[in-house]
């Protein structure tokens, strides 16, 4: 065949008519078609996206899971290790082959107890990062002054929606992190009669999207569009994350093992009690006494506990985890080629600030701005290109701030 005879096998365009004409065994490919192809290619393998996760997932055993929380996450021992083991067996029952013995796994939501800022949004990020999963967080005290049950539970839907960039498939495996779940539980010695209902009809509502059910979803969210198209969604599959501070459960739990001890036997004794850590002793009818309803609490099997940070804990904090925040400022000096240091006693410093103006892990970045924005802001594009943080340099300008704006901040 002339060579200007020659053509593309699939769009028959003629060769002059192409950029680029490749030869086959018996057939040819001009230029756009490749591109066509490769286009087709992509798109395929963003769908079979959906079945990796499970090839993905058969390989990350619960110790493997735990290993990789600990890049990120300093302490929280227990947590870690029963996580790794819910994200485990959520997943297992997520993939597991239909069999005919009925035995049907339970789903294995998870509701984490602490205090603000102890790491229980980046328990559920890092998890999220992991399984390769969309996440929304949302906050349950949003739910509760909306007042208008059904649709504002489904608009956690919707956040899972967007995550998962409309991808019902993904949206429908992937994780909802419901924070400060304790503001929604009824108080029995609440003065307010109206906020107490609510709480509980948000926790009604809630009951429903834990266990499993199909919602209609408005993808943009309820109110402002009105005439959206409703998507249909399986919660069945949606692992359902819930964190609270739940502030005075301690004494829930102190009162309840002080009337064990009266109860059993005198062995159970204030001295194997450590009172200043009673979180360890929760159980799910602590939760119920602090005013969760006992049907929510049952689609939240999986109950553990975040420890309070001590000094040791947030100095590792600053350094330790793969995206620690001393990692980060040393990355963005080192894009403006300004190598960046910072003693131990600067670091010290940090954590005594933050544990004496309460301000918790979050504070250690607030901190670490004021101590270091003047630096950020004269020394790309000077010739300085050295920055040595000591101990008198943080205080100084740790000194001309307020308390006021470091807790702004964090
Ligand atoms: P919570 O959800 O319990 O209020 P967060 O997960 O939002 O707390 O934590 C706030 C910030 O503090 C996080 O972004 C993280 O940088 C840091 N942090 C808190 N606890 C830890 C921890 N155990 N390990 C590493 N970083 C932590």
């Amino acid at each position: 065949m002339a060579k200007e005879e020659l053509e593309c096998s699939f769009c028959g365009r003629k060769k002059p008519e192409t950029s680029l004409l490749i030869a086959g065994l018996d057939a040819h490919i001009c230029d756009r078609c490749i591109e066509q192809a490769h286009g087709i290619v992509l798109e395929e393998s963003k769908q079979t996206d959906n079945s990796d996760l499970s090839a993905e997932l058969k390989l990350r055993k619960p110790q493997k899971i735990k290993t990789f929380l600990d890049e990120y996450i300093i302490g929280q021992e227990t947590t870690k290790k029963v996580m790794s083991v819910a994200v485990y067996n959520h997943y297992k029952r997520l993939l597991q082959a239909p069999t005919d013995d009925d035995i049907e796994i339970q789903k294995s939501n998870i509701i984490m107890v602490g205090q603000t800022g102890t790491g229980k949004t980046l328990m559920a990020k890092t998890i999220a990062k992991m399984l390769n999963v969309p996440l929304a967080i949302v906050d349950a005290t949003v739910l509760t002054e909306a007042g208008y049950v059904g649709e504002d539970v489904e608009s956690i839907l919707t956040r899972l929606l967007q995550a998962a960039d409309y991808n019902l498939e993904k949206a429908e495996k992937g994780i909802v992190f419901i924070d400060e779940i304790d503001k929604i539980a009824r108080k029995s010695d609440n003065p307010s009669i109206t906020r107490d209902v609510s709480g509980e009809g948000v926790q009604q509502a809630l009951l429903k999207l834990l266990e499993g059910t199909v919602v209609n979803v408005p993808p943009k969210g309820g109110r402002k569009h009105p005439d959206q198209k409703f998507i249909e969604v399986n919660t069945e599959n949606i692992l359902f994350i819930a964190g609270g501070a739940f502030d005075g459960i301690d004494k829930v739990i102190s009162k309840r093992l002080n009337m064990q001890a009266v109860g059993y036997s005198a062995s159970m004794s204030d001295e194997r009690v450590d009172h200043n850590h009673l979180l360890q002793y929760i159980i799910p009818k602590d939760l119920k006494d602090f005013g969760l309803i006992p049907e929510i609490i049952g689609r939240l099997p999986v109950l553990t506990y975040m420890d309070p940070l001590d000094a040791k804990t947030l100095r590792a904090i600053l350094t330790e985890p793969k995206n620690a925040i001393i990692k980060q400022y040393k990355k963005l000096f080192s894009m403006d080629d300004i190598e960046f240091h910072i003693t131990d006693g600067a670091l010290d410093f940090i954590v005594d600030k933050a544990i004496e103006y309460k301000l918790g892990a979050r504070g250690l970045r607030s901190l670490c701005e004021e101590i270091l924005t003047d630096a950020m802001f004269e020394m790309p594009g000077s010739d300085e290109k050295e920055l040595k943080v000591t101990k008198a340099y943080a205080e100084d300008k740790i000194s001309k701030t307020t308390i006021k704006k470091l807790k702004a901040v964090s």
